[in-house]
């Protein structure tokens, strides 16, 4: 395993020699010991993603190509390999953690498609004296900011196109899910991608966070997690007017209607809601069902959820592991006491689950029925395996109802009737609609939110614009 940060194509320890434990999600154990950098660091990053960026923009669109693609390729052959490290640190169960390396590499394979695609554009103008071109250039040095939840795919998102483009890196992946990234920084090493082009380091995010946005020579920064966290990157970014992407929170909600197919409708709730125990940023959060098939959703939705195996993720057939920190399992325990002094009723679940061998963090999937917008799980993030529903009538309202809230990453519908569909696509106010689906996530689309949810789109070809300073030359046509 490794435990070294990657800076420069060399593999360091912090300045000051300090290290933070990394645990097993599930039971708590030290996996190993990672280096706590600091400003130091975090400048000496800067300096190698600088000294690597002009040979590798200068890179023939092929050669960045091929890199990616092989990337792709290493990822899919060492997929057990990596998905042992991601269930060990997030807790995931580990089909779950493949699926993520699998995820992963097409975003290496899509930004590869990319990369050969884009290039300068002619431009028609209206005047005969004058050709316009526009030339895509990579921004610069790019940072990347990354969340535990998926501890490789959303290194893959950034870091896929930001070499497509030909921009150099530098990432800080969470404390809690360090390993993985450093076990994707030795597969860098592997391929023989030239030395400071990627640079991973571990350690105190305010310190590398702050020296990134303030040194001037990061021209980018891409950060997905918290929307709290979020709004302060921003701040910090006005300084040197860092560009940005923000991937922040979601509130998703998710819309049944009388005329759906209430039964494929119960199956895309559970597959959506209970992934990684339902700390996925677009885990429908907010469960709204038209009155007629209310009881049916919740008794069917209830019986299922109540069959899912809660344990250890590398144990078989579980499909719910631990949840990341006691934080978040306070959060939880607190929505589901606000929701049932406020009205609700636990159909399932409403409690933990002990874990033999394991720490107190795994938690029953939750139904609770007859939820409203006064409760907490109606208004925050819940990330957890907690579902409330609550009951509407009619589009208008499911749509008012949907859109109440400053976030806007994903939305779900069902429904059979395909003018709704196309009539709520284009009223749910979110980044990302998945209709009669429960699994949105596409390495091929343009993922991302609006509002506290944040901005920018990562994937296909709209996650290359993000790295893209475009260049537009005008020139005189003499006769
Ligand atoms: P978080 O904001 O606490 O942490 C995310 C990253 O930011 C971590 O690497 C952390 O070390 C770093 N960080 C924290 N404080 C910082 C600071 N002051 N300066 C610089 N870096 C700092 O979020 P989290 O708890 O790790 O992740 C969960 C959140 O991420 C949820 O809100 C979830 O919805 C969101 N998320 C969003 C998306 C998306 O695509 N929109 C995807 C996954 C997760």
């Amino acid at each position: 395993m490794e435990t070294r940060n990657l800076i420069g194509g060399h593999w360091c320890l912090a300045q000051d020699n300090r290290t933070f434990p990394v645990h097993d999600a599930a039971t708590g154990e030290v996996l190993a010991q990672v280096p706590d950098c600091d400003v130091a660091d975090a400048r000496d990053a800067i300096d190698a993603a600088s000294a690597a960026l002009d040979g590798w923009r200068s890179r023939h669109a092929p050669e960045r190509e091929a890199i990616l693609r092989s990337i792709a390729a290493r990822l899919r052959e060492r997929k057990r390999e990596f998905a042992q490290i991601i269930t060990a640190e997030n807790g995931k169960p580990l089909d779950e953690s493949a699926g993520e390396v699998e995820y992963s590499a097409d975003y290496f394979d899509s930004a590869a498609d990319e990369a050969i695609r884009l290039g300068t554009e002619v431009i028609r103008s209206r005047r005969a004296d004058r050709s316009l071109r526009a030339i895509p250039e990579p921004i610069g040095v790019v940072a990347a900011i990354t969340p535990w939840n998926f501890p490789l795919a959303m290194i893959a998102r950034k870091t896929a196109p930001a070499l497509a483009v030909g921009c150099t890196q530098v990432v800080k992946p969470a404390e809690s899910t360090p390993l993985t990234a450093l076990a994707f920084a030795r597969l860098l090493i592997e391929i023989d991608l030239p030395p400071g082009v990627v640079n991973i380091i571990t350690g105190a995010p305010d310190a590398i966070g702050s020296t990134w946005l303030s040194d001037g020579r990061v021209r980018k920064l891409s950060f997905t997690g918290s929307t709290a966290v979020g709004r302060h990157l921003m701040r910090s970014a006005a300084d040197q007017v860092v560009r940005l992407s923000l991937e922040l929170g979601g509130h998703a909600p998710f819309v049944v209607f009388a005329d759906a197919d209430v039964s494929a409708a119960i199956a895309g709730a559970l597959t959506g809601k209970f992934r990684v125990s339902g700390q996925t940023c677009v885990c429908p959060n907010r469960f709204i069902v038209e009155a007629p098939v209310y009881d049916e959703f919740v008794a069917g939705l209830a019986s299922l959820a109540s069959e899912l195996r809660v344990g250890c993720g590398r144990d078989e057939g579980v499909r719910i592991g631990p949840l990341i920190d006691d934080r978040a399992i306070e959060r939880v325990r607190s929505q589901i006491t606000d929701a049932v002094a406020k009205g609700a009723s636990i159909v399932t679940g409403g409690k933990s689950v002990a874990v033999a061998g394991c720490l107190d963090r795994f938690f029953a999937p939750t139904i609770l029925a007859n939820a409203t917008r006064e409760m907490l799980c109606f208004q925050e993030e819940t990330f957890g395996p907690v579902a409330p529903v609550a009951r509407f009538t009619g589009e208008a309202e499911a749509i008012e109802f949907a859109n109440a809230t400053p976030f806007g990453l994903a939305g779900y519908v069902y429904s059979r009737d395909e003018e709704r569909i196309e009539r709520m696509v284009r009223s749910m106010n979110c980044g990302i609609v998945g209709t009669n689906t429960g699994i949105i996530s596409d390495a091929y689309a343009p993922f991302g939110g609006r509002g506290w949810s944040g901005f920018g789109r990562e994937g296909g070809r709209w996650g290359l614009e993000e790295y893209t300073s475009w260049k537009y030359v005008c020139s005189a046509v003499t006769t």
